[in-house]
Parts: C-alpha cells; structure tokens; sequence
C-alpha cells in the first residue's frame, strides 16, 4: 500500500465532551496525515441515537479547531448513511456472506450457556448459517431476523499493529457477528467498515479499546473485497496514578485547558509528547511533530498525564 495517498480518519462517537485521549488520537491520526500529505478524514459515530448529541458534536468540532487539527473531508455523519450500510447488507446476503438468523435473544443466550456448560466459548451455534448440503429450518412465522456476517471457522486472522506489532485471532474465538438489528439498523463495526472502506482510509489510529474489534473488521472487510488498511491501536493515557485518568485527576475534558488559560500550542506538543517521542525533544512545534511524526515512535505501554509537566511545556509557549 505504500504508492497510495495515506488517508487517516478520526471517528469519534458523540456521547460527551471530547477528552484528552480521544483529542491526542485525533492529533496522532492529523499529524500521521499531514506528514505523508496525505488526507484526514472526520467521521462522527453518531448511530447511538440514546447518547449521541448535537452539543457533543459541537464540542468535538471546537476542540479539534482549538488544537488546529483541520480535517480535509467531513465531518461525515454515520446517521446520514444508513441507506448506503442498508445496500451493503443486501450485497452480502447476495453474495452468501451474511445471512438472516431467525433466533431470539434468549435462544442465543441458551446456546452460549450450553456452550459455557461444555467448556467451549460462549457463541452463536450456527443453526441458521447456511453451508452447502444444510437444511435449515422453517422460518418462525411473524419474526423479524438479525443479519449475521459469516465469519470464517478456520484459520486465525493476523495484522502488523502499526504500534503494538503483530496481533494474531483465531476465527474460532470470533462469533458470527451481528450486522443489522431486526429493525434493519446497522450495528456499530459494521459501520466502521463500510465508512473505512467508502472512505479509502489507509490508516486506522485508534484507541486500543478497540484491539478486540479489529478482527471482526478485518473479517467483514475481506469478505466485501476491500483493500486492508493498516491498524495502529495507540494504548491509553493514565492518571498520575497508574488508574484510569478521570476527573479526580484534572480536567480529562479538553476544552477545560482552554478556559483555564492553557496555549493550544502546548497542549499540541504535551498531548503528542504523551505517548510519542521524538529522541530526547521535549519541546516542538507543531510544523517539527508533523516533520518527524512516525508512527513507530509510538510508545507500546499506556502514557501517564502529568500537570506538572503540561504547565513546565505551557510555560514555553
Ligand atoms: N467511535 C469510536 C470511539 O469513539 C471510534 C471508532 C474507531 O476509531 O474505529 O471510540
């Protein structure tokens, strides 16, 4: 993939104010963009319609122009592209590589159960995935079905983590995943995977909360026939603590910093500082982050935040 344009997104889901782990994603995938001339694209999650707002899109839009993370395309809005995840999922029931599952929740949950019970993984048992020479069973009447994607039985699916190094999955781990609800709504990796591959991007950088999808999407995206992007699951930042960073820590919202004086400059330089390194260089500017940015001088294990060290870079600015 090395001849193609790089092209980087950041999909942030709307749920709340934009925090400082998903701002230095976004300035990770920007500054990824921008030094290979390359494209960074925004995308807004914003399928979960209980906790999607529209002030948490505004904060998101105001945090990114704060930090100067200018996106050349979007912001492009999930909600505004179920007619086009609605024909994928009718091109791969087509193709046979989804299918509809007739069974309820609770049958689900009895076949994990009874997976549980013969010490093998909880999962979906397949009653309704067609293979050659099966017969499935008569369609309950009056019952809406999910679609599930067929996922492959053998084999493992492996990719080079841009951060982490080579990840590797048994398929037999990964269930036949659900892609659309019985209301024919999409579910959330499906999403991603037709956006990231409607969207030609190159480069996914994303939180490693997500290490446990990437497989999954990797598996679907196969099966449309789109070109693999590579992954590069960044690890998460800490309190001073060692513990989840939260409020108790500081200000985790972003645009706080903002309000209490800070530079954007600088919190440009800490945010990528935390979690990337360039030799012993401490201060940067944003034109030498682009310069240098590689993702190979990401760092593998979780970055710790530290006030002091934001005030000592913010002092500088
Ligand atoms: N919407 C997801 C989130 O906010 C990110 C998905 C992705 O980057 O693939 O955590």
């Amino acid at each position: 993939m090395s001849n193609t344009p790089v092209r980087t997104r950041f999909a942030p889901s709307p749920t709340g104010f934009l925090h400082l782990g998903g701002a230095r994603t976004a300035l990770f995938a920007w500054a990824f963009a921008r030094h290979h001339g390359g494209t960074f694209v925004l995308r807004i999650e914003d399928t979960d319609l209980e906790r999607s707002t529209p002030e948490a899109v505004e904060a998101i839009l105001q945090g990114m122009a704060w930090l100067g993370l200018d996106a050349d395309e979007g912001p492009f809005y999930q909600m505004q592209r179920m007619d086009r995840y609605r024909e994928v999922v009718a091109q791969m029931l087509e193709a046979g590589t989804a299918y509809r599952c007739y069974s309820t929740p609770e049958e689900v949950e009895a076949m994990r159960e009874a997976a549980r019970a013969a010490g093998r993984k909880p999962r979906y048992d397949g009653t309704w995935r067609p293979e050659p020479g099966k017969t499935l069973p008569a369609v309950p009447e009056g019952r809406q079905p999910v679609i599930r994607f067929k996922n492959p039985l053998e084999g493992v699916t492996a990719w080079n983590d841009l951060v982490k190094g080579p990840i590797s999955i048994d398929n037999g781990e990964l269930d036949d995943l659900i892609i659309a609800r019985p209301d024919g709504t999409p579910t959330y990796n499906f999403c991603v995977v037709v956006d990231d591959w409607d969207m030609r991007i190159t480069h996914v950088l994303r939180g490693d909360d997500h290490v446990n999808n990437t497989p999954r999407q990797i598996n679907i995206l196969r099966a449309l026939g789109g070109e693999l992007p590579e992954y590069g699951h960044v690890p998460m930042i800490l309190g001073p603590d060692g513990e989840k960073l939260s409020k108790r820590h500081g200000a985790v919202n972003l645009m706080e910093y903002d309000v209490q004086g800070y530079l954007p400059e600088a919190m440009v330089n800490y945010l990528a500082r935390l979690g990337w390194s360039h030799g012993d260089d401490e201060l940067f500017t944003r034109a030498q982050l682009v310069e240098w940015f590689d993702t190979r001088s990401l760092s593998k294990s979780a970055s710790q935040w530290d006030p002091k060290k934001l005030n000592w870079v913010n002092a500088h600015y």
